[in-house]
């Protein structure tokens, strides 16, 4: 068999979000799988989309989620340029074939006759196709417009068939050509239409699989038929399914489709993204879910994959039906639905928990560093602040959880910060509670979690308290606060000497 290669080829007119990067994540997985070669191919024929600043968005995406390119804009390659801007000439060479074979003819259709047209289809609820009006121009009418300075597009000449396309993932779907109607594959501007280029760029790029969203299903007829006229060998076609919220609904702009980098900003690893995405539509054989040092590229197939949609369950998007945009939201809101339950948060935590320790450390530096006061942790021991980091890890989902615990187990004195936190440990019944629990401590040995939750549960039987009057003493005398992280995590990592210490100290200064 030849070589498979594989290829994404982004319009660069927006962000990376994660319905894209699945789809470059599957060609890339496949390209891999098959020993294959992966191309990155922007396509910026619409010149009025798209920009140079979203090409470097999602070149910097791909890269920050380790989908190399062999060849592409950046890494260059035998094949390019990879940029279809920079590719005119060579569409126009085949443009020049198809017109002197009858294939194509210019069109001098003005957009408002088209619109006009395309209305009147749609009052009256049909299909709209176009009505072929200057398929039979003369050589001299077609000359006098062009003398007359008049613009013009071409258009591909469609016949009546039947266009088959057979789908690795969608199965044998038919299309009548009829519906498709004669196509523009230049435009008046002179750039070649996103179903031209792109079958002239797969045949000169010798790509051997076009593994996209299913969006594009309805595109391929145009594809083959193009292929077909230019004599080309068609490759394989593979149509993933469509990516839908907990609501069972497309996502969109409005309802939490989002750039993958905000999940590098809210401290995922794009490991953990990358395994959570390659699950979107694909399922491996074992059941294997968590697929770490290369075991995806080993395991993927896209004979796999289903066509049913693929839940992205990371937002509660069932939750309401309100509008959300989380590139523009201030992060509580956003917290608000983050779904703490998501395939990608377990993924994350066990890709937290697999890493070697430098390497987690270097990847959760930047996000410790945020806060002044874990810095200046790093600052006094950083020696002492890795293996601590070691201990968390287990508690943590992404790379922002470390630093509050740090920040709690490095604390010199605790004390209640507030007159209301004060207030909490002179309540009737706390007392009772705390010095439980301290007993309770000293006369254990515990040392994880499960430990500390029991003795919190003695005490509370012991003193009679349960629920707010039961944590929230033992918070306080702890901690100092009335709000914070999970406490017999926080207890498992202080230990029983610092937190005895502790609550004997706050104990002491209450009085
Ligand atoms: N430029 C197209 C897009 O971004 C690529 C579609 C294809 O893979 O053929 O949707």
């Amino acid at each position: 068999m030849s070589e498979v290669r594989t290829r994404f080829a982004p319009s660069p007119s927006g962000f990376l979000h994660v319905g894209g990067a699945r789809t470059a994540l599957f060609n890339y997985l496949y390209a891999k799988a098959c020993g294959g070669s992966f191309v990155l191919r922007v396509e910026d024929t619409d010149q009025e989309r798209s920009t140079r600043e979203s090409e470097d968005i999602i070149l910097d995406s791909l890269e920050w989620l380790g989908i190399k390119g062999d060849e592409g804009v950046r890494e260059g390659g035998q094949y390019g340029p990879y940029r279809q801007s920079d590719r005119l000439d060579r569409y126009q060479k085949y443009t020049d074939d198809l017109l002197s074979k009858g294939l194509a003819y210019p069109c001098f259709c003005t957009s408002e006759e088209l619109e006009q047209k395309q209305s009147r289809s749609k009052m009256l609820g049909v299909p709209h196709v176009y009505d072929g009006k200057c398929r039979n121009l003369s050589a001299e009418e077609v000359q006098a417009k062009k003398d007359a300075g008049e613009s013009y597009a071409i258009r591909f000449q469609v016949d009546p068939s039947e266009v088959v396309v057979d789908d690795v993932v969608q199965g044998r779907v038919k299309f009548d050509a009829r519906l498709i109607g004669d196509f523009i594959i230049v435009k008046s501007d002179g750039f070649p239409s996103y179903n031209y280029a792109v079958v002239i760029d797969d045949h000169e790029m010798k790509i051997s699989h076009v593994i996209r969203g299913v969006g594009h299903l309805s595109n391929t007829p145009r594809q083959i038929l193009i292929h077909h006229a230019l004599g080309f060998s068609l490759p394989v076609y593979a149509h993933i399914s469509e990516i839908v919220g907990t609501d069972r609904k497309k996502l969109s702009k409005r309802r939490g489709a989002t750039s993958v980098l905000l999940f590098r900003d809210l401290g995922y690893l794009s490991d953990g993204l990358v395994n959570y995405m390659a699950l979107l539509g694909w399922y491996p054989e074992d059941a294997v879910e968590f697929l770490p040092d290369g075991g995806l590229a080993k395991k993927f197939d896209i004979a796999r994959c289903s066509k049913s949609p693929a839940m992205f369950d990371f937002f509660e998007t069932d939750k309401s039906e309100a509008e959300f945009e989380p590139l523009n939201m201030e992060r509580e809101e956003l917290n608000k639905w983050i779904n703490p339950k998501s395939k990608l948060n377990w993924l994350n935590q066990k890709y937290i928990r697999h890493y070697e320790l430098p390497e987690l450390y270097r990847l959760a530096r930047p996000f410790l560093e945020k806060d002044e006061r874990v810095a200046a942790l790093i600052h006094e021991d950083e020696e002492l602040l890795v293996k601590t980091l070691g201990s968390i890890r287990e508690y943590m989902t992404t790379l922002e959880d470390a630093g509050p615990y740090i920040l709690e187990i490095f604390r010199k004195s605790v004390e209640p910060e507030s007159e209301e936190a004060k207030s909490v440990l002179t309540e009737e019944g706390a007392a009772e509670v705390v010095s439980a629990f301290l007993e309770e401590i000293k006369g254990a040995s515990p040392e994880h979690p499960e430990d500390f939750a029991g003795l919190m549960k003695a005490a509370g039987k012991k003193a009679g308290a349960k629920g707010r009057g039961l944590f929230m003493p033992i918070r306080v005398a702890t901690t100092g606060k009335m709000h914070g992280l999970e406490l017999p995590i926080l207890f498992s990592l202080l230990g029983k000497d610092t937190l005895i210490k502790r609550i004997e100290s706050v104990m002491a200064m209450v009085g």
